[in-house]
């Protein structure tokens, strides 16, 4: 089972959507990259790593970070405020400057 939550910008109204489990992958005999999802089980159980979406709080680029090759960095601006997404609570907005992130209690989603 999946969950996501809703955080929602009290400055700009931004909202972000974030799933707890990321993007699980899988290498296949080719060696290429494959993301499994529900109910991929034959493919979840493959799984050798996890893709989970960041946010860089200095420019607002999303991006995902890889969990074999983890990075500190946003690889767009070089900036190291980073955020995992799944983690934005209280966090300040990188798109109006003045908000902050808080969940949306009234969004609801399970997979
Ligand atoms: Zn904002
Ligand atoms: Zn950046």
């Amino acid at each position: 089972m999946a969950w996501a939550v809703k955080y929602v910008c009290g400055g700009c109204h931004r909202a972000i959507v974030a799933w707890d489990e990321g993007n699980p992958y899988y290498i296949d005999d080719a060696g290429d990259k494959h993301y499994a999802y529900h109910p991929d089980h034959k493919g979840l159980a493959r799984c050798v790593g996890n893709d989970s979406p960041h946010l860089c709080l200095a420019c607002g680029h999303e991006f995902m970070v890889d969990s074999r090759a983890p990075v500190a960095k946003c690889p767009k601006c070089g900036a190291s405020e980073i955020a995992d997404i799944y983690h934005l609570c209280g966090r300040h907005c990188p798109y109006c400057k003045a908000g902050v992130f808080a969940a949306d209690p009234s969004f609801e989603c399970i997979s």
